[in-house]
């Protein structure tokens, strides 16, 4: 008999996104009576703006018509977003079209690009961190080796003594809601430089950065080209997490044939993204579709200050919430997460996420989304207040 591949049995059920969403959904059947409020997994909560709902009608109709018909598109996306994102996003960094690649979302970009590199790389994942890096590893047969970034660190991915080919990091940060400065983002482009090291920088929430220091692009760092690949999703700022779409940049620097071997490995593995949800990306570029974008994200980044403020109230520590639609709560009781989560579930009707889905360090802290509405977000702090108030 065929046997089933191993490694894919290093995902523990028990500490996974699917595993809380199917508490939760088993939860709501059996309690059909109850309203739930969920702050918890990052989906978002406004509709897509109406300039891009317009280009896919738009597209919709291409099809319908001989002249205009689409039928399979370029594996590496069409070069009207290409075109698009490269002027809109990365002027100043001069890339070519060979070295962007359009996708259908950062999820799996983000694991697949391990098809990139040697099997034997050496891959360090921060602890704790965004999960499907290390399940995308896992499937991918590659070992995985964590590193700290902890409280203690101020949750800053700690930069290694020892050798690593591959290293994953996500600004802004999932789950922590914190996103790295500039001065830090050197360091670990020094050592990727150091270590003839790849960074694969995970920047699927740039849309929420504010602060001066941040960069909205790895680029804008010194020597990044020469060892950075950046992952971007159009999922959170034009509400894509239904239609699918992101991008991603493999800068020629990085070593000699790089995009040419990754278009081989494409070109056999993907038939390109969707052309409706390409001609959606497209119009995010549009004066009127940044205005709506800039509104929709202040409004998230309102939600997001309005949950920290109130569970510092509290008397709760919180991290993140400046750069990121997320906040990271400790948890001041002596509970681990899975118990505060079955906590708010069974007790308040709120869902939020248990940090342990994060990692072992994630164990006493949870993680809660401001990407919610801003009425969902007023009632579950009503029922949060009432719980601890009335304590
Ligand atoms: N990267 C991070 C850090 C995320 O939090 C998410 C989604 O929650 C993704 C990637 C997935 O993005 P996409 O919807 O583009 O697959």
């Amino acid at each position: 008999m065929a046997e089933l591949n191993k490694d894919l049995f290093n995902i523990k059920d028990e500490n996974e996104f699917y595993t809380a969403s199917k508490q939760v959904r088993e939860y709501k059947e059996s309690h059909p009576d109850k309203e739930f409020l969920s702050l918890g997994i990052g989906d978002v909560s406004k509709p897509i703006i109406k300039p891009v709902i317009e280009a896919m009608h738009k597209a919709v109709d291409d099809l319908s018509s001989m002249e205009t018909f689409k039928g399979y598109g370029p594996s590496h996306g069409y070069d009207f977003l290409k075109e698009a994102i490269l002027e809109n996003e990365y002027k100043n960094f001069s890339f070519s079209k060979d070295e962007i690649y359009i996708s259908n979302g950062t999820k799996i970009d983000t694991t697949s690009i391990l098809e990139l590199f040697d099997k034997d790389s050496k891959i360090c994942i921060a602890n704790p961190l965004y999960p499907i890096y290390k399940n995308g590893a896992y499937a991918l047969s590659r070992k995985i080796t964590y590193i700290k970034a902890d409280e203690e660190n101020d949750f800053l991915a700690q930069i290694p003594d020892e050798h690593f080919d591959i290293i994953y990091l996500c600004s802004p940060n999932n789950p922590i809601g914190i996103a790295y400065t500039k001065a830090y983002l050197k360091k670990w482009i020094d050592y990727a430089v150091l270590n003839k090291a790849v960074i694969l920088y995970d920047n699927a929430y740039f849309a929420f950065i504010s602060s001066e220091d941040v960069p909205k692009s790895i680029y804008e760092i010194e020597n990044a080209k020469k060892v950075c690949i950046e992952f971007r999703s159009f999922s959170k700022s034009l509400s894509f997490t239904g239609v699918r779409c992101s991008y991603y940049i493999i800068p020629n620097e990085i070593c000699e044939n790089i995009n040419s071997i990754w278009k081989k490995r494409t070109i056999n593995r993907f038939n390109g993204a969707d052309y409706i949800a390409q001609k959606g990306a497209e119009a995010t570029y549009k004066e009127e579709s940044q205005k709506l974008i800039k509104e929709n994200i202040l409004d998230y980044m309102k939600h997001v200050r309005t949950l920290k403020t109130f569970f510092q109230s509290l008397g709760f520590t919180v991290f993140g919430g400046e750069d990121s639609p997320f906040i990271w709560v400790k948890i001041k009781e002596n509970l681990t997460s899975w118990e505060i989560f079955h906590l708010f579930l069974e007790k308040l009707n709120v869902i939020i996420t248990p940090g342990i889905i994060f990692g072992k360090e994630g164990d006493k802290f949870f993680r809660v989304s401001g990407l919610a509405s801003e009425e969902v977000i007023n009632e579950a702090m009503e029922r949060i207040r009432a719980f601890y108030e009335g304590k």
